[in-house]
């Protein structure tokens, strides 16, 4: 006979408040109006995005870091 003792594990909730975090810096492709297609491949899209993908906005803001 013996006696079963659940041990709960404890949880320990870690919360990192980021209150003093700065904001993101502005990118180039922030400011630029969606036109109906990708700023950079040209792909139509709708009319509230300005990128297909996350790979064209990087690549566009490449480029806007060399033709400033
Ligand atoms: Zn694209």
């Amino acid at each position: 006979m013996g006696t079963i003792q659940e041990s709960l594990p404890e949880k320990e909730v870690s919360a990192e408040p980021s209150l003093n975090a700065p904001p993101p810096p502005t990118r180039a492709r922030q400011s630029l109006p969606p036109k109906g297609s990708c700023w950079y491949c040209e792909k139509p899209l709708d009319s509230v995005r300005r990128f297909c993908g996350k790979e064209c906005a990087d690549g566009f803001d490449e480029e806007a870091e060399f033709t400033r």
